[in-house]
C-alpha cells in the first residue's frame, strides 16, 4: 500500500498535488487552481481523479473544481466554515472529520488565520500533511481573516507532528521566505545550509517543497517562534520585508 504525490506547478507560483493511492486506483486533486494542467498531469500518469480536497476558499485554490468536476465527476470536499465562498462543495468537513484515500484516512484540521475556515488534511499513516497557505518552507500564510494566536496555536500544532512528516504547501515562496528568515535569525547554519539547497533547486527550476517538520522546526522563524506576539511582531514585519 503506497501513497503517490506529483506536484503539479501552476500559475506564477502555486503548486497543485496530485495524490495518489496504488492499491484503490484512488485519486485525489488538492486546492486545483485551475483545471487543464491538472487534468493532463493525471492523464499522463493513467491517474483517474476521483476527488478534490480545498483548504481554503481562495481561486487560487478552488479555480479549478468546476472543471475537474465536469469532467471526472469527482466529489469535493472542502471547509464547511467556507462554503457560503466555495459552491462546488459536495462534502463540507471540519476538524474531527476524516476523508479517505482509498484505505488511508486523512484526519481534518481546522487551522483557521489565514483564512478564517482554512483546513488542513494529515495522513498519518503516510506521514503527509497538506497544509495550503498556513505554513510554508520557511514561513507562514498572510493573516488575512484570522489572528498571530490562531496562527502560533497552528504552528505549535505542526511543530508537535513527527519530524519526519512531508509537508505540501501550496505555493513555492521558499527563496523569499528564507531571505526573511535569514535576517531574522542570521547566526542559524541550518537556515544558511537550507538556502544554499534551496537556490541550487530553484536555479535548476525544481520545486522547493514538500519540506518536513524537522526541516520546519530548525529553520522557519514562524514555528520557532516562542509567543504569538514573537509571531505577530515577525508577520507584521514579513509584510514589508
Ligand atoms: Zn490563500
Ligand atoms: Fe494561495
Amino acid at each position: 500500500m503506497t501513497i503517490e504525490v506529483a506536484c503539479v506547478p501552476v500559475l506564477s507560483d502555486n503548486y497543485v498535488w496530485l495524490v495518489h493511492d496504488t492499491a484503490s486506483g484512488d485519486t485525489v486533486v488538492i486546492d486545483p487552481a485551475v483545471a487543464e494542467p491538472v487534468l493532463e498531469a493525471a492523464q499522463a500518469r493513467g491517474w483517474r481523479i476521483s476527488q478534490i480536497w480545498n483548504t481554503h476558499w481562495h481561486r487560487d485554490h478552488t479555480g479549478g473544481n468546476a472543471e475537474i468536476k465536469a469532467a471526472t465527476g469527482c466529489i469535493i470536499s472542502g471547509p464547511k466554515g467556507e462554503t457560503g465562498k466555495i459552491d462546488t462543495i459536495d462534502r463540507a468537513i471540519g476538524e474531527g472529520d476524516t476523508v479517505k484515500i482509498g484505505a488511508y484516512r486523512a484526519n481534518v484540521w481546522d487551522v483557521p488565520a489565514h483564512t478564517a475556515g482554512h483546513i488542513a488534511y494529515h495522513i498519518s499513516a503516510s506521514d503527509m500533511i497538506f497544509v495550503g497557505d498556513t505554513l510554508f518552507a520557511m514561513g507562514c500564510g498572510r493573516l488575512f481573516e484570522g489572528t498571530a494566536e490562531q496562527m502560533f496555536t497552528n504552528m505549535q500544532r505542526f511543530a508537535a507532528l513527527d519530524g519526519a512528516t512531508q509537508v505540501y504547501c501550496a505555493h513555492e515562496y521558499t527563496l523569499s521566505n528564507g531571505r526573511f528568515a535569514q535576517a531574522v535569525e542570521p547566526n542559524n547554519a541550518a537556515i544558511a545550509q537550507r538556502m544554499e539547497e534551496v537556490q541550487a533547486l530553484r536555479d535548476a527550476g525544481k520545486p522547493t517543497v514538500p519540506t518536513t517538520i524537522a526541516l520546519e522546526r530548525a529553520t522557519n522563524p514562524f514555528m520557532r517562534a516562542t509567543s504569538a506576539d514573537e509571531l505577530a511582531r515577525l508577520r507584521t514585519a514579513k509584510d514589508s520585508f
